[in-house]
């Protein structure tokens, strides 16, 4: 999608950087927050086309965050893709309970983040 704008929402600096480098070396745009809370603050004026919601916030935790999103009828129907750095059993199955539409680890394999954001807004290249 053209000028699909991803928010990002992750507390560490460096997944935040990587994340977001990556993300506009295709031409998306990027919002980002640190907290749920300041993803809240972002969304009561701004509609994404994605979310990239890590799952260990401080305060309110990604899934928590998620479940707030899905029950509000201005942001359910924005896709929330769940991103966690300690993949456990039953990860998948909680951040698909919580609203989710998919699911990553971290460290992120460049191609398949890169796959999975396009698969659901859709590829915009640089200078396309
Ligand atoms: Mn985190």
């Amino acid at each position: 999608m053209a000028g699909a704008t991803i928010l990002l929402v992750e507390d560490n600096a460096v997944n935040r950087r990587l994340a977001e480098f990556l993300l506009r070396s295709q031409g998306y745009r990027v919002r980002e927050a640190t907290t749920a809370q300041e993803a809240f603050d972002l969304l009561s004026s701004e509609r994404p086309d994605l979310i990239l919601m890590d799952v260990q916030l401080p305060t309110m935790d990604g899934l928590e965050a998620t479940k707030k999103l899905k029950e509000n009828p201005a942001t359910r129907d924005i896709p929330v893709i769940a991103v966690t750095s300690y993949a456990m059993k039953g990860d998948r199955e909680r951040a698909l309970a919580a609203g989710c539409v998919d699911y990553l680890t971290k460290p992120l394999d460049k191609t398949r983040f890169l796959q999975l954001v396009s698969s659901y807004v859709g590829r915009k290249i640089r200078g396309s």
